[in-house]
């Protein structure tokens, strides 16, 4: 089969590869759209200890069932599918206390020696696969594993009902947070960037107020939305120190900071913040099976939208996408078509 091949920091080749020889338990899904995840993107710059070149990258995938396993009756060839590409034990101790995501052998399609979705096939474990309904487009069904994420970050951070929720960064994380979020009943969410086209995409889906930084002054904006109280929730889903130090500062004292980016992972806050304030910090990291169901039900109620954000290319111009999609512009996807 065909595969786009990380060979190394910065580079990929598109090549013939041999086709994965599905394992007991595993079925062969032909891949019909793939997506490029922030993981893939810092894979492709040598930034995850988890991946070694050569590799075959990517964990978002739509595709159809090729072949079952003996013995399994659920799904027949021609089945179009999602898949949830994080696989938890089900042994281990956090496993058992229905923490999977936190599972001490967790694996993830495309990372650590499992070859992902940049291909034409990939093989993977019977029940890793959900059947999508007839009128769930494949652009609709990408979705599901990046909200499986936000729906876990919801869940992270608890908000009260009519809580005030400040989201720092306006990518695919961020923008699935606002839109699962007003579904389910919250209607006071700032979104704040630096990037002005995407802020106004979280404008158009609702963030009130969307705040630009530096230009708008976010301490002040904020401090004027909660009449000088603080917000109850902020969420860093850029990653970086300038986020981490502005959701220390505009959160009220007790209230609750939830950290999902890494890509500054060296970097958190003053802590004096957090001691003096009591503040509840935590993170949020993948998400369990019950939040990859919720996400499915979600993309079929279509509570999520973000289809005129997408860039769609060929997996042959896989290095181009790539690199495009590390431009941090009006777009907030890349999405790959064997
Ligand atoms: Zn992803
Ligand atoms: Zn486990």
């Amino acid at each position: 089969m065909k595969a786009l091949v990380y060979t190394g920091p910065g580079h990929m080749e598109f090549l013939d590869v041999p086709d994965p020889q599905p394992r007991p338990g595993e079925v062969l899904i032909r891949v019909r759209l793939a997506s490029i995840c922030g993981v893939d993107l810092q894979s492709f710059r040598g930034r995850n200890s988890r991946v070694q070149p050569p590799a075959i990258l990517g964990h978002e995938v739509v595709g159809t069932v090729v072949s079952v396993p003996d013995g399994c009756d659920g799904f027949v060839p021609g089945d179009r599918v999602a898949v949830d590409p994080l696989f938890p034990c089900g042994q281990c101790e956090n496993c058992s206390q229905g923490r999977p995501n936190l599972c001490s052998h967790l694996g993830l399609l495309g990372t650590g020696g499992l070859p992902g979705v940049f291909a034409e096939y990939v093989s993977v474990p019977v029940g890793a696969i959900a059947r999508c309904p007839e009128y769930v487009t494949n652009i609709g069904a990408i979705l599901a594993e990046p909200l499986a994420n936000a729906i876990h970050l919801l869940g992270m951070a608890q908000p009260d009902r009519d809580a005030r929720i400040a989201v720092f960064g306006a990518g695919v994380q961020g923008i699935l947070f606002l839109q699962i979020a007003h579904a389910r009943g919250y209607s006071n969410i700032a979104v704040i960037d630096r990037n002005r086209q995407r802020l106004e995409i979280a404008e158009l889906l609702g963030a009130e107020p969307a705040i630009l930084h530096p230009r708008d002054g976010v301490e002040k904006v904020l401090n004027e939305w909660t009449r000088g109280r603080g917000v109850d929730v902020a969420i860093d889903a850029a990653g970086t120190a300038v986020a981490r130090r502005l959701c220390a500062s505009v959160v009220r004292a007790g209230g609750r900071i939830v950290l999902l980016g890494l890509r500054q992972p060296q970097r958190l806050t003053d802590v004096r913040h957090i001691v003096r304030r009591e503040l509840d910090v935590r993170g949020s990291f993948g998400y369990t099976p019950a939040d990859f169901a919720a996400s499915l039900h979600a993309i079929a109620e279509r509570l999520v939208y973000l289809d005129p954000w997408f860039r769609c290319m060929s997996l042959r111009d896989g290095l181009r996408a790539f690199t495009l999609a590390e431009r941090r512009g009006s777009l907030l996807k890349t999405l790959l078509l064997p």
